[in-house]
Parts: structure tokens; C-alpha cells; sequence
């Protein structure tokens, strides 16, 4: 470690942009991240953000459902607050999609009798990426996860962030975990890995019709059915103006400074957004 700090530190001296990237990697080298926070939702269901995505906590009195599982060096850290809220093992963990902030400490949670479920496509893109931790089970439209009389669903609506993102239902509570399909201020389309700005809006649309009133997004604080509505409309207009660029006939790079400057796209979405984007809107 450090002597790749040292490399990169010579580097910079090459110009001012690498000499800010080695800072900023050299300073997060020396910070540790702050601890998580676990959020209350509702008496038994709880939200633990920090680095990753967010993981969700379902009390029971026969253990806890837990909806994704961060970087696998959160582990300890997602435990010892799950211990927090309840005596009881960890039964069941859901992945929203396959992406490694979600489904990091899979490993570990296998390895501790977790009985992991998620969509059937995350889990073909889990195999295509190589990522550890593989579920034996898997769903395609819907299902249901009963213990300790209480109920928790797994539905998919279609692709958006990826082709295999299931939103999770905790209907005594009113609430959905939307993973990555409700993240940040701008979505991440993973086009690699089937992810499809068009379908995106319906997926959506598909969503707002339940019934619900709170919803955890994959990132950040709790958020509400209005919210979502908003973050679905303003992906409408992203998707409206992002077409009108495509058929003006603008060029990648082009289109590409068009989104970071009206929509904030950063370096992941130029990566894995701007190609497919292009090639769907065409
Ligand atoms: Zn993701």
C-alpha cells in the first residue's frame, strides 16, 4: 500500500490532475470511514447506512431478513448492528441486484448458515462478473419469505439499473427497498449487464402503482412514495433530453459532457451508461 502511494506520488508531479488524485487517494489511505448509522423505520425494521449500499433489517421473532450485505469488509460492522435490534441469527438475506456493494459479504454470510436469495438474472451476472458469495436460489417474477408470521416479497418489474433489480416489499410496514433503482441524484445504468435507461421509467411506473409509503433506496436516507415520484419523473426528463442529443446526431464525447453538465453523470455512468445509452436512443 504504501509503496503504491509512493509510485503515485512521484507520478503527480506530471500535473496538477494526478497530483490531486494521489491526495485524495493518499487521504483516503489515512482516514477511517465513519461508523454506520442504524436508522429506525418502523418497531422492527431498521436501515443501516454507511459505505455500500443500504442494508435493511427485518425483525422476527425466529430471525432476522436482511436485504443486502455491503463491501465484505462490512461484515463485522453489519452484524454487530443487526445485534443491536435482536438475539436472533440472521435467516434470510435478500440481494436487490448483483453489484459488489450489495452483495460483498455474501461469503461471509453463507459461511455463518445465511440462506441467500436474489433474481435470477443477478445472480447469472454474478457468475458472468465472478463475484463470490453464489445463492442457491433463486425467483423470476416474485417471492415471499415468511418467518415469524411475518411476510416479506421480492418482485421484479422489469430491467433498469440492470435486468435483474428486485424491489422488496415489507407490506406491514408500508415500505420498499428499491436498491439501485432509486439511488443518488442520477442513476447508474449498468448496460453490461442489461441495465436499459428506456425500460427504467416503466420499471418505475410499475413500482408507483403499489401500495406503499416509505421507501429505502439503494444509497442514503429514507425517502418516501413522493420522492420516488420525483426521482422517476426527473429520470423522464433526463431520458427526454438525453434522446434529443442522440438524434441531433452529437458526437459520444459530446453527449457524454452534455450529461455531466445537466445531469451530474460521473466517471461510472461515462463508463457503463453512455454506450448503451446511446445506442438505445438512437
Ligand atoms: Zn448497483
Amino acid at each position: 500500500m504504501n509503496k503504491s502511494i509512493g509510485i503515485r506520488v512521484a507520478f503527480a508531479s506530471l500535473t496538477l490532475v494526478t497530483t490531486f488524485t494521489a491526495f485524495t487517494q493518499q487521504k483516503g489511505g489515512l482516514e477511517l470511514p465513519p461508523p454506520f448509522s442504524l436508522v429506525k423505520v418502523a418497531d422492527d425494521l431498521y436501515n443501516i447506512v454507511g459505505s455500500g449500499g443500504n442494508v435493511a433489517v427485518y425483525v422476527t421473532d425466529e430471525g432476522a431478513i436482511v436485504i443486502d450485505d455491503k463491501f465484505e469488509r462490512n461484515f463485522d460492522e453489519i452484524m454487530a448492528n443487526v445485534k443491536k435490534v435482536t438475539d436472533k441469527p440472521v435467516k434470510y438475506l435478500i440481494n436487490t441486484h448483483h453489484h459488489g456493494d450489495h452483495t460483498g459479504g455474501n461469503s461471509k454470510m453463507i459461511a455463518a448458515g445465511v440462506e441467500i436469495l436474489l433474481h435470477k438474472n443477478a445472480r447469472a451476472n454474478m457468475v458472468t462478473g465472478k463475484l463470490p458469495g453464489m445463492s442457491r436460489v433463486t425467483f423470476t417474477d416474485e417471492m415471499q419469505v415468511v418467518l415469524g408470521g411475518k411476510e416479506v416479497q421480492a418482485r421484479y418489474f422489469g430491467r433498469g439499473h440492470t435486468n435483474g433489480d428486485a424491489v422488496i416489499f415489507f407490506p406491514a410496514r408500508r415500505t420498499i427497498h428499491m436498491g439501485d433503482l432509486m439511488a443518488g441524484t442520477t442513476p447508474l445504468i449498468d448496460y453490461p449487464n442489461g441495465g436499459s435507461l428506456v425500460e427504467f421509467t416503466k420499471t418505475l411506473d410499475a413500482v408507483l402503482k403499489c401500495d406503499f409509503d416509505t421507501v429505502i433506496p439503494g444509497h442514503g436516507a429514507v425517502q418516501t412514495k413522493a420522492e420516488l415520484q420525483t426521482y422517476r419523473d426527473n429520470l423522464g426528463k433526463l431520458q427526454a433530453r438525453a434522446r434529443e442529443q442522440v438524434r441531433l446526431g452529437k458526437s459520444k464525447e459530446e453527449i457524454g459532457q452534455f450529461m455531466t453538465a445537466n445531469f451530474g453523470w460521473g466517471a461510472q455512468q461515462q463508463r457503463m451508461s453512455l454506450d448503451g445509452m446511446i445506442a438505445e436512443l438512437k
